[in-house]
């Protein structure tokens, strides 16, 4: 396999120990005599690998006894609804920081479920900060406040987790596993697959026990958490091959130490990146210093008409998938688990080349 670098913001880089783990067990997966993909979702060896996925992610995160774990079908924008029809539980209103693209589009799938109350808004700083948590302005009859602790479009990262006397949910599609992380502080987490445990088809949820069991009357019954845990997400067919290749992951970090140690190299390799940033007036990031996502890196080009230049030259030196999001533009480097700090030396290297060539 030639050694080339995906910045792609997802579907992502998957660990290159995974993607030969899945080349070696296409065809035959443990005493199957078939593929992983072939086989029956409650045969023994696919309940076997499924047990031992969830108790990896749970002594990965360190998810505590009170708290269910779900692997869903739907991505992440299926949790938009699924949040409000669970955790309503009776009431009429709920809170949401709007923090980027992604919590906008869960504030306007939770409004067809009830009144909003938009907490903390940072559309107009085109999300590059966030209000200090002093100023929010949470509404005490909310059922619950959600929010994105990293926001994959703009780079925009939570360093805090906020506290409130409601359940607290989070959508960690695009940072889920690059930390440790306090579930006790969380009613819901939520994370599409496809950026840090896996590939697209499947969606993680870690639920606590007691906020389920109170659904909006007449929903889908997929819809209902407690269907979900009752089934051992297995009420209709899973993804099954999207779950063997997160159980691979979990083994991967498990390997490198797990999310302390994934902790420290991504806290490493995003200094590299923002360090080569800042040190240039070629490129730049408007992002508040403190805010800046550890997942996705965007920068931009002080003279913009070199974008494509950038772009071209990039994919010679094998890092591709850099091309910044339309709304933003630029470029957007995503350095999930599975970039090492190869790949962002690389890129660096590559963006002091292009400086001296360009000035
Ligand atoms: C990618 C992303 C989503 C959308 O995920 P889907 O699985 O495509 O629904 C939602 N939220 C965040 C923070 C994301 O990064």
């Amino acid at each position: 396999m030639s050694q080339v670098y995906n910045f792609s913001a997802g579907p992502a880089m998957l660990p290159v120990q995974v993607l030969k783990q899945m080349k070696g067990e296409l065809l035959e997966y443990g005493s199957a005599r078939a593929s992983v993909m072939e086989i029956s979702h409650r045969g023994a060896d696919f309940m076997a690998m499924a047990q031992k996925s969830k108790q990896d992610l749970r002594d990965l995160i360190g998810i505590p006894d009170h708290y269910k774990v779900l692997f869903l079908q739907g991505g992440a924008s299926t949790q938009f609804s699924m949040v409000p029809i669970n955790l309503l539980r009776g009431k009429t209103k709920a809170n949401y920081a709007h923090t980027g693209h992604w919590s906008k589009k869960a504030i306007a799938e939770g409004s067809r479920y009830c009144e909003i109350n938009v907490c903390t808004d940072s559309s107009d700083n085109k999300y590059t900060d966030i209000d200090a948590f002093a100023n929010w302005n949470i509404d005490p009859d909310g059922a619950y406040l959600h929010y994105t602790p990293n926001e994959t479009i703009a780079g925009l990262e939570f360093d805090y987790v906020p506290e409130v006397d409601m359940p607290l949910v989070a959508d960690m599609s695009s940072s889920i596993l690059s930390r440790e992380i306090d579930v006790s502080k969380y009613g819901v987490i939520y994370a599409g697959a496809q950026k840090n445990i896996g590939i697209a088809g499947l969606t993680i949820v870690i639920v606590r026990e007691d906020l389920m069991g109170n659904v909006i009357a007449n929903q889908p019954i997929l819809f209902d958490y407690t269907t979900q845990t009752n089934n051992d997400s297995m009420y209709n067919t899973p993804s099954t091959y999207s779950w063997y290749v997160a159980s691979r992951v979990f083994e991967w970090l498990k390997q490198q130490g797990g999310l302390s140690a994934m902790a420290k190299i991504n806290q490493t390799k995003a200094k590299t990146l923002y360090d080569a940033i800042d040190g240039s007036d070629f490129y730049s990031n408007p992002v508040t210093i403190r805010y800046r996502s550890r997942m996705n890196v965007p920068f931009l080009l002080a003279d913009e008409s070199l974008n494509g230049l950038f772009l071209e030259k990039a994919a010679v030196n094998n890092l591709i998938t850099l091309k910044g999001h339309r709304s933003v533009g630029g470029m957007r480097a995503s350095i999930y688990n599975a970039m090492p700090q190869e790949g962002i030396n690389e890129l660096v290297n590559f963006m002091k080349v292009f400086e001296k060539e360009n000035v």
